[in-house]
């Protein structure tokens, strides 16, 4: 143990923290069940040190040193992520990527910047936007997640229906392999020569490598901006006039479909009833005049009613708040949200599988959902869950009750359990499910392969490892 904190600190300095503060503030993410355990008092390990990595250099450092000492390595960007994708084993050591932030370089003809991995996203959209250029990405986390953070978890933002997700938006990147060996793609538009190496890294969560730098590619600030709403009397037409724009062809950047009780919570005063869908266009201002309306035909001939516009221009403004949980796990709520995916043909059935399965448990506050990023095929539904359970030692079975409901109905109606917010540690058992035996075994393989004594981000995203016979 004090032979890897002594050949750290002698190749990475001050880099290497290991007061008390730097240690609790890197044991974990933000998942709900964490801050449970937390709130009764069984946080998970400290590190024996946090490295603040400033280079490429510094990461592919600690790598081959802790393969040589065999030491657990942790990636951590912003802490934001949700699914216990950082949870901390004793002696382990934990690689921050916050020291490596910022512009790298900027083509504004070619339109591709590259940022070091730490660079927290909102830090890089307003670098961009000085310039009158986007990434097109808004997780409502912006403002606590990293790029780097983005492609471990395969993240998506408010604007996805037009400008995609993370894996449609980085142009190239450069990661450390747990060997300490550095992989860099290359910068073209397109490349036919093999499997694409960026896929390896968009969404592996820190189990084969660390994410050391992202090129994306941007597109200019919109022309022109506009919002509508549309007020459906029940959720299945509102997904019906999503899939009808879609399949005609419409892009508005945001489509975030409301249903019933999630509606009343969120906009009350404006929108007392129905189910809202809330739709931003943007782009060339002759775009914006075109689509608008002709979105809002396809909806009106699913049943809708326009609403109030400014609804969308009062989500817009708050739209990165952040909630904080802790209250409500205080008072013995257990809550948290998951977010899955279905075709068109299916999601209306999960709706009601997944909303009806939740409120059959005793105690129950709230089952709700909305769609909020919308494919030709399909959608992803956002479920949000809240209940108070009699006794207050059932907080934890409760919750995870639900989130076996959740993904069991999601399967069951072919659904993928994953939108945006990755495998982590709650749903890795899942995972077979969702990938078949032999997607896990070629997983697991190529793990191997990069990772042989299984130290980069172990217990994360691959389930545990069947019993040999
Ligand atoms: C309030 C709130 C709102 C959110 N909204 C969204 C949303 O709209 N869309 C969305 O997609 N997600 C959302 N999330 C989830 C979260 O913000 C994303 O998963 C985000 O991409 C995580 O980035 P991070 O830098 O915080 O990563 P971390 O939480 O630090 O890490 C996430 C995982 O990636 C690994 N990792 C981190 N950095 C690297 C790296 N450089 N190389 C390799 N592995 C790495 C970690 O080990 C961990 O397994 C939200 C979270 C919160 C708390």
């Amino acid at each position: 143990m004090s032979d890897v904190l002594e050949r750290l600190r002698a190749e990475l300095g001050v880099r290497v923290r290991t007061d008390a503060e730097s240690r609790d503030a890197h044991r974990r993410d933000r998942w709900v069940l964490e801050e449970l355990h937390d709130l009764e008092g069984r946080p998970p390990a400290r590190p024996l040190a946090v490295v603040f990595a400033e280079s490429t250099e510094d990461v592919a450092s600690v790598l081959r040193i802790c393969r040589q000492t065999r030491t657990p390595v942790v990636p951590f960007g912003g802490g934001s992520g949700v699914c216990g994708g950082i949870h901390v084993q004793k002696d382990s050591v934990v690689v921050s990527t916050r020291a490596m932030q910022g512009l790298v370089e900027i083509d504004r003809r070619d339109l591709v910047a590259s940022f070091r991995a730490g660079t927290l996203g909102i830090d890089a959209e307003q670098r961009l936007q000085r310039e009158g250029l986007t990434i097109g990405l808004w997780p409502q986390s912006i403002e606590l997640s990293t790029v780097g953070g983005w492609v471990a978890t395969r993240a998506s933002g408010q604007f996805s229906t037009a400008y995609g997700s993370i894996e449609d938006l980085v142009f190239a990147l450069e990661a450390v392999l747990p060997d300490g060996r550095v992989i860099r793609t290359r910068q073209t538009p397109r490349a036919s020569a093999g499997p694409d190496l960026r896929q390896i890294f968009i969404g592996s969560e820190g189990t084969l490598g660390i994410v050391t730098e992202v090129s994306f590619s941007l597109r200019p600030l919109p022309e022109a901006r506009r919002g509508q709403t549309q007020i459906f009397e029940d959720f299945a037409s509102g997904l019906e006039a999503i899939r009808s724009f879609m399949a005609a062809g419409w892009r508005p950047p945001v489509v975030r479909l409301y249903d019933e009780a999630e509606t009343r919570r969120n906009f009350g005063d404006a929108c007392p009833e129905g189910n809202a869908l809330l739709l931003l266009h943007e782009g060339p201002a002759v775009a914006v005049e075109v689509e608008l309306p002709a979105v809002a035909a396809l909806c009106e001939a699913a049943g809708a009613r326009p609403g109030a516009a400014a609804v969308v221009d009062d989500w817009l403004d708050h739209r990165n708040q952040v909630p904080g949980f802790r209250g409500f796990l205080e008072k013995g709520i257990v809550l948290d949200t998951i977010e899955v995916a279905a075709t068109w043909g299916r999601v209306a059935d999960l709706y009601e599988r997944v909303t009806r399965s939740i409120s059959e448990l005793p105690g129950v506050l709230a089952a709700t959902a909305h769609s909020s990023h919308s494919y030709r095929s399909g959608t992803n539904l956002y479920f949000t869950f809240a209940v108070r359970p009699t006794d207050r030692a059932e907080m934890e079975g409760v919750y995870l009750e639900c989130w076996r409901r959740t993904l069991r109905e999601t399967l069951a109606c072919g659904g993928g359990i994953a939108h945006h917010h990755g495998i982590g540690r709650v749903r890795r058992e899942a995972l077979t499910s969702e990938l078949g035996a032999s997607g896990v075994a070629l997983l697991r393989t190529l793990k191997r392969a990069l990772d042989p004594d299984g130290l980069l981000n172990p217990g994360v995203l691959l389930p545990d490892a069947p019993e040999p016979p």
